[in-house]
């Protein structure tokens, strides 16, 4: 394992330039080169990534893991908050250069990816697996108390009050009636 420094631009693999005993990749890349805003999630801090990539044969495989902070807000409560996000990766690529595509099966194996051309595009392998590993709903705590539904107060702060007077609804007395 070598240390790669600055043999290669941070943001993609050369795999023509992978040497026989692999290379480590340590580097932090800045969020704001990760596009996520399709999702809702902002990344304001690095992305710092530990990956280690060999080369065998054609096939490159590239495990490690990368590690960030995301800024959410509580689907509960709409408070802001920070989670720490650390995302496994363990992928495989092979080159299209020969004719295979991405449909087409490769030993049955779902895990490969094609790439063209030259390189391998790091920075989108990174913004899949941040993707694949956001919170699907995320929660400042899972005993969140959330907003209350008539004051909107933030119940985790306390009690609004509402609790105490007895729901009401404009149609309550012809539920009663027709019941
Ligand atoms: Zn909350
Ligand atoms: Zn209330």
């Amino acid at each position: 394992m070598v240390d790669l420094g600055k043999k290669i631009d941070p943001v993609y693999i050369r795999p023509n330039e992978i040497p026989k005993e692999g290379l480590t990749l340590r580097c932090d890349l800045p969020a704001i080169q990760m596009d996520l805003n399709s999702t809702g999630v902002e990344l304001k801090n690095i992305i710092s990534v530990d990956l280690a990539i060999e080369k065998f044969q054609e096939l490159v495989t590239i495990e490690g893991e990368i590690f960030t902070t995301l800024f959410l807000e509580c689907g509960r409560c709409l408070s802001e908050f920070t989670q720490p996000l650390k995302v496994a990766i363990h992928s495989q690529f092979l080159s299209d250069g020969e004719g295979q595509t991405e449909d087409e099966s490769y030993d049955g194996s779902l895990e490969i990816h094609f790439y063209s051309g030259e390189t391998i595009d790091l920075e989108s392998l990174i913004r899949e697996n941040v993707i694949l590993a956001l919170p699907f709903r995320p929660l400042c705590r899972e005993s969140c108390l959330g907003l209350c539904n008539r004051c909107g107060s933030n119940l985790n702060n306390g009690p609004c009050g509402c609790e105490a007077e007895k729901p009401l609804g404009p149609f309550s007395i012809l539920q009663d009636y027709f019941s």
